[in-house]
């Protein structure tokens, strides 16, 4: 039997996410871990938003100070150069722990570290929840399915996964994650939660981060082909990030501790990928074919049946209607860059 989550100082705890997220006793103390990353600043955006004080940590390993810097002068925020590998004192009420590099060029650059990342800054910042009493949220992925065997993925499922693979220093990590997570959970009474998150794409991902929505966008932009590894015929379903920041947040608010499938059902092949993007920068952009990079999952789709009935929660976004707000941020920075390069 889980533990019942008590009372943190916000009057939805116990809510399952039907109470309106503004809805709040007293201002939170929230850590948000790669918070200076893609999906962590639009979190910490949400968060300071709502009247939330924020400690971001991280180690500006993939993230960057600019997707945070609008909030320096809020007395609210604070920014901490930390790698959650090493253990860290804080008090808080809610840790969102999110650090990890998330593009598979990131976390393959260093497989070592993005285990130690996975395993040993997950055991760190569970520690601190345990000390203080505060809940703990983590980011897992929809990677713990591996190649999946069954089609949609639900939190049921197994998964999987190749143990001794390039990918299995991300995946096998956040297995662990979640393995420790419920540990903690089990045995210290820390109260948790799971997202299990799909592919998500918006503003301030790394250009050139080498996923495939980054990669289509800037290339299309650049006038570059883009390129398709393998066949193309592969599948993702792709999540506009304002959908996940609030799918994580009814989830840290809700009773339910998961893991839950946070993500888009809209499933695409990478060449439909392709064509969307061509529909939204430019119909002449080309197409290459690669060779794909080893144990990529041919498909990959979220049954969020779960998080639709216990959170309340599905996304809003389509594919069609966030890529062109991708494409504008991408756009600013693309030739941003360029001009910097020139002068
Ligand atoms: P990101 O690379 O933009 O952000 C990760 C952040 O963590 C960066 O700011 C990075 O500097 C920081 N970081 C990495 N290692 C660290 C360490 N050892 N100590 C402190 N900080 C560290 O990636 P993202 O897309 O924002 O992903 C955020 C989280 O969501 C990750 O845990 C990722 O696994 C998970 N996730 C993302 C997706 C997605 O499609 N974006 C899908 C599944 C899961
Ligand atoms: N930890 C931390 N901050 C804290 C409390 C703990 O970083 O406020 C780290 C601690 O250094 C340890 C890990 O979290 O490496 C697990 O802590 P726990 O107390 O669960 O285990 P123990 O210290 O007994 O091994
Ligand atoms: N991919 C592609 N072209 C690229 C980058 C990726 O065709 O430039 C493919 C990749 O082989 C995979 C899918 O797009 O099948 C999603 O890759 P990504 O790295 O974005 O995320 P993953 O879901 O594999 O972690």
């Amino acid at each position: 039997k889980y533990y019942e989550p008590h009372q943190v100082g916000f009057q939805s705890a116990n809510s399952g996410g039907k109470i309106p997220l503004g809805l709040k006793s007293k201002t939170l103390r929230i850590v948000v871990t790669g918070g200076a990353g893609f999906v962590g600043s639009h979190l910490v955006d949400r968060l300071i938003a709502r009247g939330d004080s924020v400690i971001v940590v991280d180690n500006f390993f993939t993230g960057r100070k600019e997707n945070v810097m609008h909030h320096f002068k809020n007395p609210r925020f604070e920014l901490i150069r930390h790698d959650v590998v090493e253990p860290l004192l804080l008090e808080v009420d809610q840790i969102y722990h999110l650090a990890c590099p998330a593009s598979p060029v990131h976390y393959k650059h260093n497989p070592v570290k993005t285990i130690k990342t996975n395993v040993v800054g997950t055991l760190n910042m569970l520690g601190l929840a345990k000390r203080v009493g505060a809940r703990f949220l983590l980011t897992s992925t929809s990677e713990v399915y591996g190649d999946p065997l069954q089609h949609p993925q639900v939190e049921t499922y197994w998964g999987n996964v190749n143990p001794i693979g390039v990918r299995s220093c991300y995946d096998e990590g956040k297995r662990t994650a979640e393995t420790l997570t419920m540990d903690y959970h089990r045995g210290a009474g820390v109260q948790v939660r799971i997202a299990r998150i799909f592919n998500t794409y918006g503003p301030r991902m790394c250009i050139d981060d080498g996923r495939v929505v980054s990669n289509f966008v800037a290339q299309a932009l650049r006038k570059e082909p883009m390129t398709v590894y393998g066949d193309g015929k592969q599948t993702r379903s792709f999540q506009y990030v304002s959908d996940l920041v609030e799918g994580l947040m009814r989830l840290m608010e809700g009773e339910h501790v998961g893991p839950f499938n946070l993500g888009n059902p809209g499933e695409f092949t990478m060449l439909e990928l392709a064509q969307v993007v061509q529909e939204t920068i430019d119909p002449n952009a080309r197409i290459e074919f690669r060779p794909n990079t080893e144990d990529d999952p041919h498909k990959r789709k979220p049954d969020i049946t779960k998080a639709k009935n216990l959170l309340g929660w599905e996304p809003k976004i389509s594919l069609r209607k966030g890529l062109p707000m991708m494409v504008s941020d991408f756009r600013q920075r693309v030739f941003g860059d360029h001009k910097e390069e020139e002068g």
